[in-house]
């Protein structure tokens, strides 16, 4: 193809926004708090819904509730005050019928412009009034004399920009459209692909996106479903997997050392006063595997609560000390570092191994201490929380960081932990730790393939022998006093209990508050049964210090909000009541729930609900009800939840998507990945082209 004609520079950011007629550098500025910088942006920012004006409906035929667009001429008008100024205009057309326009704020000049007799063209939704249908604050126009030409398309309701109408964004993206480059310019995936798929191409669906035809899909459109949307979405998809596998290769483009000796491992399995499961040895068996090549391990071991992670990885954290080099354990919370350290300390100190400990508090002389043994290797083991990550702390060998419930921090906070392995030593110059990542957070196959496209993934799917499954029962809200009672016969035996307050879409502070006054509710019912409290709105450290209680069992119930989430381990607390359970994810609940059911005891957890129960709500809590198999939980709320958040994108590292869904779009998923590995191969520039595009500033980390 000749190219005289220098093409709009598509990868390399296109023109920035003020580049349109009309954008200052204030527009720009709202437009940019919404992430929209650049042309591209626009054509990415979808419509949520679509207005049809393509056509009229006759007066008649207008039905409540569904939106349409009527045309016809004024033929009353009644301007009033009854509680607040009102008005109300009749429109009739050649039909039977009459339709009112209603309306609440107005000005004169608009009451000026509905002369009975005058043409008026209204959009909106009718409902029933007083007076047969109404239609409250339509859209409309005032038309003259002549043909008023009908729209072509539909059109499409954008996602609020703040400070930007409606009208000029709808604007704006039109002329963003109107500078789309050809589909040489623009189309990225292969066409042998796109037409073995059936897909449109970049050009095609964006326009059908932005300006369907009225012939459109309409409601495919809406959820998200239709053809156009499916090809965008593959494509960011696309992206994304691309990108974290490059991730992954520049990773393992470094080199590592190789930590084959599997002697102490061995000997702490001969300690352990409990054999492994199969699962967790084979799970070890991957992670050895890793180890003993040159090449850094990008592991991430999913296990539901109490399948027992940490073992595991105290036994890959001995690969890096008979090596003579150090391993580092990094978890979200001081408590749970705190475990670590102590399951840590207990399995490792008899082998005759450093543990040192290394958060927040640790400050002063001890801080000092702690540092020089990191930085002179006599500290073997480090366990501790972000402090682990900050400037100033110099491992002499750091050979493996692990990071516990790694959905707490983000992909980069992994980085930095690896980053301070960096540097590598003589024997290994430019080397870096194997990493190896845990979370409780089992998620299905399909998705955990996407995900963590940059790691291999392990699963832990079995729990130890001699736990007693969970006894989870479903009750009304109505039926809270016999749980109180319940409660205090349970505290009697010397059970400790668990009672969740959860309010969902509230702030943490209403949140906090309702934990607060269930607190002094139970304290006041339960004479006798010493309550404790937590919740997001309290200080760490009283946070820290009520849960220590807690489970020193000085407290005997435990009022809390969801910050007890993350895995702190109180064996004896074997009864939880978690309020409102229908506002819940599964995800979350069974988060909960892996709370109790960690001792010998046989547990118990109350879903208590607020009746009536959607339909989705029940599946939900009998789901929970069935089973406790994280893996088939996860399963299940793949095919109940509808587009959502699976993951967090802390979880993922993934900045949020612009148009896929990963719940949504599930299905899309094997093709993704087929194709981005035949990408891979095949055609490297192009995958780093599509990259560039959907990605952009998330690739960054790739750079490492
Ligand atoms: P998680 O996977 O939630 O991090 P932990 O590692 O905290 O689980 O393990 C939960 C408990 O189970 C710990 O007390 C641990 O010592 C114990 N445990 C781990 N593996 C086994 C096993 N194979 N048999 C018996 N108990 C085990
Ligand atoms: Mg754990």
């Amino acid at each position: 193809m000749p190219s005289r004609s220098p093409r709009p520079a598509v990868d390399t950011r296109p023109s920035p926004l003020t580049a349109l007629p009309g954008v200052g550098p204030k527009l720009a500025e709202k437009l940019a708090a919404r992430g929209l910088v650049d042309l591209q942006d626009l054509w990415l920012h979808l419509p949520r819904q679509y207005e049809d004006r393509t056509s009229i409906t006759p007066v008649a035929a207008l039905v409540p509730g569904v939106a349409a667009q009527v045309e016809g001429r004024v033929e009353a008008v009644e301007r009033g005050f009854r509680y607040r100024p009102m008005l109300r205009v009749a429109l009739c057309d050649d039909g039977p019928g009459t339709v009112v326009l209603r309306f609440f704020h107005f000005r004169a000049a608009q009451v000026a412009q509905f002369q009975p007799g005058t043409r008026v063209r209204c959009y909106g939704t009718p409902r029933p009034g007083q007076h047969g249908l109404e239609i409250v604050h339509p859209s409309y126009r005032v038309l003259g004399l002549d043909e008023a030409p009908l729209e072509g398309t539909l059109d499409p309701v954008y996602p609020a920009v703040e400070g930007v109408g409606p009208a000029t964004l709808r604007r704006l993206v039109g002329l963003a459209l109107d500078r789309l480059p050809d589909d040489a310019a623009l189309e990225l995936l292969p066409a042998s692909l796109r037409e073995a798929m059936d897909w449109p191409t970049l050009r095609e669906a964006l326009v059908t996106v932005h300006r369907p035809p009225p012939s459109a899909d309409i409601r495919a459109l809406v959820l998200g479903l239709h053809p156009a949307q499916r090809r965008l979405a593959i494509e960011e998809l696309l992206a994304h997997h691309l990108s974290l596998r490059r991730q992954r290769l520049a990773q393992q483009a470094h080199a590592a050392p190789a930590l084959p000796d599997a002697r102490l491992s061995k000997r702490l399995l001969v300690a352990l006063p409990f054999a492994l499961t199969g699962a967790q040895q084979r799970v070890y068996g991957e992670i050895r595997d890793d180890l003993a090549q040159p090449r850094p391990m990008l592991r991430l071991v999913q296990g539901d609560v109490g399948s027992g992670k940490t073992v595991v990885a105290a036994m890959a954290a001995l690969h890096a000390v008979a090596s003579g080099r150090q391993a580092a354990l990094m978890a979200p919370t001081e408590l749970l570092a705190e475990q670590h350290l102590a399951n840590l300390t207990g399995w490792l100190e008899p082998l005759g191994i450093n543990v040192a400990w290394l958060a927040g508090k640790v400050t002063g002389r001890a801080r000092t201490r702690v540092l020089e043994d990191v930085a002179s290797g006599e500290a073997q083991v480090v366990v501790g929380t972000h402090a682990l990550m900050q400037q100033g702390v110099a491992f002499r060998d750091l050979a493996l960081a692990i990071v516990d419930e790694q959905h707490r921090f983000g992909v980069h906070q992994r980085l930095a932990l690896r980053d301070k392995g960096s540097g590598g030593t003589v024997d290994a110059p430019g080397a870096v730790p194997h990493q190896l990542v845990m979370t409780a957070t089992p998620i299905p196959r399909t998705l955990a393939m996407s995900a963590y496209a940059d790691l291999d993934v392990s699963a832990i799917d079995e729990l130890p022998p001699g736990r007693t499954p969970v006894q989870t029962i479903v009750l009304s809200g109505e039926r809270r006093p016999e749980l109180v009672e319940r409660i205090r016969a349970a505290c009697a035996e010397g059970r400790q209990a668990y009672w969740v307050c959860t309010l969902i879409d509230d702030s943490d502070e209403v949140v906090a508050q309702a934990a607060q006054s269930t607190f002094e509710d139970l304290g006041k019912q339960l004479r006798g049964v010493r309550v404790g409290l937590v919740h997001g709105r309290m200080k760490p450290a009283q946070k820290q210090s009520a849960m220590r209680a807690f489970k020193d069992g000085e407290i005997d119930l435990l009022v809390a909000t969801t910050v007890i989430e993350v895995g702190v381990d109180v064996p004896n607390a074997s009864l939880m009541i978690i309020e409102n359970a229908e506002r819940l994810g599964l995800a979350q609940l069974h988060q909960l729930r892996g709370r109790v059911g960690r001792g010998s005891a046989a547990s118990n957890c109350v879903l208590l609900y607020q009746p009536p129960l959607s339909a989705l709500a029940k599946q939900r809590l009998e789901t929970m009800r069935q089973t406790q198999d994280g893996f088939v939980i996860a399963e299940k709320d793949l095919e109940l939840r509808g587009p959502g958040e699976l993951l967090g994108t802390r979880q993922t590292g993934l900045a949020g998507f612009r148009v896929a869904d990963l719940a949504r779009d599930a299905d899309l998923l094997p093709t993704v990945h087929e194709v981005g590995e035949h990408l891979m191969v095949e055609a490297p520039a192009l995958a780093e082209r599509i990259v560039a595009r959907w990605v952009g500033g998330a690739a960054r980390y790739a750079s490492a």
